[in-house]
């Protein structure tokens, strides 16, 4: 059978759910400059097959518009392959589209490099449920890693060759869970290479007969599926990475700290855009190392923000390696809000100055409910809409969006959270399951 090569335009949209519009290959050079039109209203799709009010009419249309720069492409099954590009949704050839999300990403860049002269650098830990045939192995053992082997191992070429460089892939704790981290990257690529992962380890699994999903939790009692965010601060002019201080009780420069102090400030607001379906809920919860409170601490995995110090002796790599881990953050989240997010967050505590909490050595769920108010840890939102009450008392955060970018996500997650009161349990984790 003859085939002819095919170039999927991708983008992220608000409920974290990668789109797309396909060209013959031989064809996308002539879509470069003005991409395809897509209906603003599909910005107002949930992962579920419905779409919510919007203020989109019929006519409204974006462009989707190729960052040729992004091209990539999945070989697969011989015969089978395909490439992608990753676009801009615009409002035209020359305009931005206010509920981009990849533009959202870049604003927040641009805005933190204007104002502190500083570049993100980010990289994702991508832990995913892989549902295939046959048995199940221990949790973190070689059994459950010879068992992934092949599809490790194509994960692995595949990656590479889309230019996301794995760091380590291993099966986790959960019931047939897995795990792949990537390398940071700085600024926008970070989140390409995040919507990259997922995407590819899709197709992966699904050429080895089985089917990857990154939602937060596969059941009600199951260990969770986090995205944790590592990420530093890193000096646009040098290239530097600014987060270490040796002389600092945590490890963190100023502005370091006062970016994290800005990401706790808003923590409650952060949780609606960075874990953001009614499920995701269910993974933030103390004792599960997915985080349950508001706070920050070194290496504790129990904390918001883990301080992630760099293991080498050798000052100028500890340096270089020192991050911090955001680790209330799911696979349902568009990468691209998530680190838009937190870098705006960030830029508000260093804008305002913001000093961090004391630092916590501790599960703060061993502590007392005094000691914790003492220490000013509170517990994060635990449900979908105390998180979007936060959202929406958040004036700060709620200045982030453009007006109608935050009146449709605001609409999609308070649709999720409603229906997911009338839907039973089993239903409810099936349906995430099966959508992410
Ligand atoms: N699976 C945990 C979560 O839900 C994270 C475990 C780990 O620290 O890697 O976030
Ligand atoms: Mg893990």
């Amino acid at each position: 059978m003859t085939r002819e090569a095919i170039t999927y335009l991708l983008w992220s949209d608000l409920v974290g759910v990668t789109r797309t519009r396909g060209v013959p290959s031989a064809d996308l050079a002539s879509k470069a400059e003005a991409g395809l039109g897509w209906a603003c209203a599909g910005q107002a799709l949930t992962a579920f097959g419905s779409i919510v009010d919007n203020p989109w009419g019929p006519m409204d249309e974006a462009r989707q518009i190729p960052d040729m720069a992004s091209r990539f492409d999945y070989e697969g099954i011989p015969g089978e392959g395909w490439s992608a590009v990753i676009c801009d949704s615009r409002a035209s050839v020359t305009e931005d589209w206010d509920c981009c999300t990849r533009s959202f990403y870049r604003r927040a860049l641009e805005a933190l490099r204007a104002e502190t002269g500083l570049s993100f650098c980010a990289s994702s830990e991508h832990e995913f449920t892989l549902e295939a045939p046959g048995p199940v192995e221990a949790g973190f053992s070689f059994a459950a890693a010879r068992r992934g082997n092949g599809f490790l191992r194509a994960c692995c070429a595949a990656l590479r060759a889309a230019g996301v460089t794995p760091e380590s892939l291993e099966p986790e704790y959960g019931v047939s869970q897995y795990e792949i981290a990537c390398a940071p990257e700085i600024g926008v690529a970070a989140a390409d290479a995040a919507l990259k992962a997922r995407e590819i380890i899709r197709a992966v699994a699904a050429d080895h007969g089985a089917r990857a999903s990154f939602t937060p939790k596969p059941a009600p009692k199951a260990v969770g599926n986090g995205a944790h965010i590592h990420f530093s601060l890193v000096d646009a002019a040098s290239g530097e990475n600014v987060t270490h201080d040796p002389a600092d009780a945590l490890g963190l420069t100023a502005r370091a700290a006062a970016f994290c102090a800005g990401i706790l400030a808003h923590l409650e607001a952060l949780v609606a855009i960075t874990a953001p379906t009614p499920v995701s809920y269910y993974r933030l919860t103390p004792h599960a190392w997915s985080c349950g409170f508001k706070a920050i601490g070194l290496q504790n995995r129990e904390a918001a923000l883990r301080v992630a110090p760099s293991p080498s002796a050798d000052p100028a790599r500890r340096r270089k390696g020192w991050n911090v881990e955001y680790r209330p953050s799911d696979g349902c989240a568009s990468p691209y809000l998530t680190l838009g997010a937190l870098v705006l967050a960030g830029l508000d505590g260093i804008r305002r100055g913001l000093a961090l909490p004391p630092a916590i050595d501790r599960d703060p769920a061993d502590m007392t409910p005094d000691e914790r108010a003492a220490l000013g840890i509170v517990p994060l939102p635990r449900s979908l809409d105390a998180a979007l009450d936060a959202l929406e008392a958040d004036e700060i955060a709620r200045g982030w969006f453009s007006p109608t970018l935050f009146d449709v996500y605001r609409r999609l997650k308070r649709w999720e959270a409603a229906t997911a009161r009338e839907t039973d349990e089993a239903t409810l984790f099936a349906r995430y399951l099966n959508a992410y």
